[in-house]
Parts: structure tokens; sequence; C-alpha cells
């Protein structure tokens, strides 16, 4: 059986591969919001082209309406003139150019209306075309964020599985005790479970230890944990 500090040798060698391991599990955890924002977007956008299509048909047919008000004055116009070619009283005559008068009053009224309806559906036209091609970048930016996030994560399993080869058989070195600590530690630590002594502190979270602490470190021949962040503590000497 190794030493102890042999085998928090290998640990230190472990916990290179294992926080590589957390900070890419933890990234592909970004991965979902991130693909539901470009999603949310290309709804808003999916929304209006769907307003502006129906603004293009209602326009349309407030158009068509108008025109068929507009030809109903038109034959009202010509009964009227009709008749009036046939009145035998200047009365009569005189009533029907009243209503003349106010039937062409009504159908200048409808032409000028016509043509800025005209106009409206001309420009609902073209806000419907923008709109759409609006929608086929988003859906592009969509299928392209799908394909990102499906290759990384794919290259993410794919270095994950490389790193977990041969972990176990390296912890075989370590006696159970402190391996199980070890991996107790793992998700809860971030991914980082040992912490090198630094002067007289924790090398993580940075609290003074006590100088017994400090010692049975350097000893190192039993498991000694942080009081403040439970790490495993270990010596690391600096190197020339
Ligand atoms: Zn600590």
């Amino acid at each position: 059986m190794k030493t102890m500090v042999e085998q928090i040798k290998v640990l230190a060698e472990v916990q290179k591969d294992d926080k590589r391991i957390f900070d890419m599990k933890q990234k592909k955890t970004t991965f979902p919001a991130a693909l539901k924002k470009v999603e949310a977007a290309f709804e808003l956008e999916k929304q209006a082209l769907e307003a502006a299509k129906a603004n293009y048909t209602a326009r349309q047919l407030e158009l068509k309406n108008k025109e068929l008000e507009l030809k109903e004055r038109e034959a009202l116009i010509a009964r009227l003139r009709a008749q009036q070619s046939q009145v035998k009283t200047n009365k009569e005559y005189t009533a029907l150019q009243e209503e003349l008068r106010s039937a062409g009053g009504e159908q200048s009224l409808l032409e000028e209306e016509i043509l800025k309806l005209m106009d409206e559906v001309k420009k609902a036209e073209e806000k419907k075309v923008q709109e759409k091609t609006k929608l086929e970048a988003k859906q592009n930016e969509l299928n392209q964020k799908k394909s990102e996030i499906e290759a990384e994560s794919k290259k993410i399993e794919e270095e994950i599985k490389q790193l977990l080869n041969g972990r176990d058989e390296k912890l075989n070195d370590v006696e159970a005790e402190l391996k199980n600590l070890y991996e107790r530690l793992l998700p809860k630590r971030q991914g980082m479970p040992l912490s090198p002594l630094r002067g007289e502190s924790c090398g993580v979270c940075h609290i003074t230890l006590r100088a017994q602490t400090i010692n049975d470190i350097q000893i190192g021949q039993q498991i000694i944990t942080c009081e403040h962040c439970s790490r495993i503590l270990y010596y690391d000497p600096p190197t020339e």
C-alpha cells in the first residue's frame, strides 16, 4: 500500500481531470437556456409575421368592401341620372339634382378612401415580406445554434469519456476511507475536494489554520480536512 502522501499525490492527479470534467458538465448545463433564448426570439418573430399577415388580409378586405360600396354608389348615380332624364316637373328635377350631388360627394369620398387603402395594402404587403425574411433569418440562427450545441455536447461527452478512462484504476491505489471522502466531496466542492496548504492557510478557502493542523498536514500520516471548507488538506511544497 502506498503512503498517505503518495495516495494524495494520486488524488491530486485525478483531481486535475475531475475538475475539468466538472467544469465541462457545468458548461453543458447552460446549453438549454442558451437554446431557449434563440427559440424565444424565433417564436416572437413568428408572431410578428402572423400579425403582419393578419393585417394584410384585414386591409385587403377593407379595400374590397370600399370598392363594393363605390360600385353601389356608381349604380345609384346612374339610376338617378336615368330618372332625371324622365322627370316632368322642375321640382322633381331639382330634388333628383340634390340626391345626385349628395351621391357624388359620397363617391369622391369613397374614391379617396380607396386610394388610401390601396396604399395601406401595399405597405402591409411589404411589411409581410419583411417579416418573412426576418423569420427566415431567425430560423437559420436557431438551426445553427442547435447544431452548435449538439456538436459541443458531443465534444464534451467525448472528452469526459476520455478523462474517465483509467480513472478507477488510478484510484485503486487509494485506501477506501480517503477515496470515499474524496468522492463525496467531489460534487459538493465544484470538482475540487483537495486543497494544498499555502503558508498557514487553506489554499482554496484561505482560512488560517491552527499550528497543530499545519503540523499534521506536513507529517502527512492521517487525513486532515479544512474546518471551514472541509476539503482534504495536503502538503504541496513549492517546486524550486
Ligand atoms: Zn478550506
